[in-house]
């Protein structure tokens, strides 16, 4: 709970102790009505009169408890509570006038009851409800008066009552300005605090509070949530072009466009930079593609100021979805899938909207219940591996991504398909044990060093030995590092001997590691790198599947962001 709420509940607090003591009074009202009517003092007490005294005890118990529970609960939707509130303070202005009218009506002294309610209710519901118990508070005194009052001579008491309705309004008025003045104050502090200044879209840190308030609240009800995330494309070269300003008039122009074109109820916000994220509650994968290539669309079609200069002559951007429950199971995995669906839209070519696809969730398909959790380790490895070696990341992603494409072209069956794709999705997962130095390593590796590195193979067999199910992977992870002349490792092996599917991924592998930012050596261009397959073609590459490749990057060529 942040501090404005806490501050809302203190004051809902105090006005249930106001109400609360309203009662009390009330309750002496009624007490001094009992008495005057069975004409008793104290020390004549009888026994109808006890059980008079307890139920009524009991009926104020019962209506405190409500209160009190009501007031320190938040189960109900904001609708609900207006609601609720309204019908409780105009039972309090009925308990009131009942009270009034059996303790002397025009003649008692309890009309100040209604003063409670008219604060209370001002506080609470502002102005407009305040008024409003206030006319009808001095309607039923000023009635109460001239229906019981004298019939002929002075009415003293609608005289002194008029000036008591002037009381009622005029605590009403004022107060319910200073409440609005007060509400007004704490809803620009609200947005102060969950807006970002630039964009005027939601912050980083309200993005994350209402993303885990949406996912607790809606695993519950099993309800979808989708969650897209933009990312300007080439806005470094924006920014070197025009400058920091400028650039921030695009973040400005692009927080409007998102504001503007989402629903009641979907939160956008700056998740970073130029980076942007909405949260879009009960929506399917398929409904928020559609949100997104609308929202990309308009980004196309807006015009930005010298986005001629851009590389495609238009200022663009990539968007990534996943959706909850079905592609992640809780927020940070919300999050982290959308966020390399995002990554696949930059593979792609920017400029394109692209859901998650986990090839975790295939393999599970495939896998025996019992070895799920291996499975869900793997994964985590992985990850472990990606964030130890920021050069290679992304590295699994693209040779995964690759791998599907060459699969087709070799006119794979399903089955070797996917082979190739778990094979390609786990190939470095014997790298877990190496350390961060030598993955990351500039310089060449000394001979020890080596040696380590050359182990990945095996130890990534190890890993998934205990998998049934994975056993047809291990040939593709023990021999994508064979070289078609035989002078690879670990076996050694030559031609043929290689498994088909490990030769295939040796070229995608190799492929990736040279067009990719390595620590020891220089990025080739995609053309220059097909150059290298055919160069290594009969050495290094098996020559059929190395042009293979080569006509797959060229087909992509347009698809594909190099
Ligand atoms: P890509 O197409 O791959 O997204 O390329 P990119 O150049 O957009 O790269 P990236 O997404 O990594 O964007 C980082 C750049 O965004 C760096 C910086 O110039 C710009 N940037 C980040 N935050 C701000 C900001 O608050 N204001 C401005 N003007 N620029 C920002
Ligand atoms: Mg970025
Ligand atoms: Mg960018």
């Amino acid at each position: 709970m942040n501090k404005i709420d806490n501050k809302r509940k203190q004051i809902n607090d105090i006005v249930s102790v106001v109400k609360l003591t309203s009662l009390l009074f009330s309750g002496m009202g009624f007490y001094n009505f009992i008495f005057n009517k069975y004409k008793i003092n104290i020390s004549n007490f009888n026994y109808t009169l006890t059980i008079d005294v307890i139920l009524f005890g009991v009926l104020v118990l019962t209506l405190v408890y409500s209160i009190w529970a009501f007031s320190t609960t938040k189960k109900f939707n904001e609708k609900y509570v207006a609601r609720i509130q309204i019908i409780e303070n105009y039972s309090f202005v009925l308990i009131f006038f009942v009270i009034v009218f059996l303790t002397g009506a025009h003649k008692s002294e309890f009309k100040f009851l209604f003063l409670f309610i008219i604060i209370t209710t001002t506080i609470q519901s502002g102005i407009k409800q305040g008024v409003i118990i206030a006319c009808i508070s001095s309607i039923i005194v000023l009635i109460v008066d001239l229906v019981y009052g004298p019939y002929s001579g002075e009415n003293i008491y609608f005289e002194k009552d008029l000036i008591m309705a002037g009381v009622f309004i005029l605590t009403a008025w004022p107060l319910g300005f200073y409440v609005k003045t007060e509400s007004d104050h704490i809803k620009k502090l609200e947005s102060l605090a969950n807006e970002d200044g630039l964009t005027e879209v939601y912050n980083h840190r309200y993005f994350h509070e209402a993303l885990r308030e949406k996912v607790t609240s809606y695993e519950k009800d099993n309800k979808p949530i989708s969650l897209i995330f933009i990312d300007i494309d080439h806005f470094k070269n924006y920014n070197d072009l025009y400058g920091h300003q400028k650039g921030d008039e695009v973040l400005k122009i692009i927080g409007l466009l998102l504001k503007n074109n989402v629903r009641d109820g979907d939160v956008a916000a700056r998740y970073g930079g130029e980076e942007f994220a909405i949260i879009l509650p009960d929506t399917s994968e398929e409904d928020g593609i559609k949100i997104a290539e609308n929202i990309r669309c308009k980004i196309e079609e807006t015009h930005f100021d010298g986005e001629e200069n851009q590389p495609k002559g238009k200022l663009t951007a990539s968007i990534g979805i996943s959706t909850f429950p079905d592609k992640a199971k809780s927020d940070v995995e919300l999050i982290k899938s959308a966020d390399d669906a995002l990554y696949r839209a930059k593979f792609f070519n920017k400029n394109r909207v692209e859901t998650y696809h986990s090839i975790l969730d295939e393999l599970k398909e495939d896998i025996e219940d019992r070895h799920i959790d291996l499975v869900t380790s793997i994964k985590t490895l992985i990850s472990v591996i990606n964030a130890k070696d920021r050069y290679t990341y992304g590295h699994v992603e693209r040779v995964v991504i690759y791998s599907r494409l060459l699969a087709d072209k070799l006119k794979l069956s399903e089955e070797d398909k996917k082979k190739l794709i778990y094979g390609a999705y786990m190939h470095d997962i014997g790298k877990i044990n190496i350390s961060k130095e030598i993955l990351i390593k500039k310089m060449p590796l000394t001979k020890e060093q080596w040696e380590i590195l050359k182990q990945h193979p095996e130890n990534g067999v190890e890993i998934i030995k205990p998998v049934e199910s994975l056993k047809n992977i291990s040939p593709l992870i023990l021999h994508h590092h064979e070289r078609y002349d035989g002078k690879g490792y670990p076996g050694n092996l030559k031609g043929e001997n290689i498994p088909y599917l490990a030769r295939a991924l040796t070229v995608v592998d190799s492929f990736d590691a040279m067009t990719s930012n390595r620590p020891y050596s220089k990025v080739k261009t995609y053309d220059e790198a097909m150059g290298e397959l055919k160069k290594c073609s009969g050495t290094q590459f098996d020559p059929s599947i190395a042009n293979a490749f080569i006509e797959v990057i060229k087909e992509n060529k347009d698809n594909i962001n190099y």
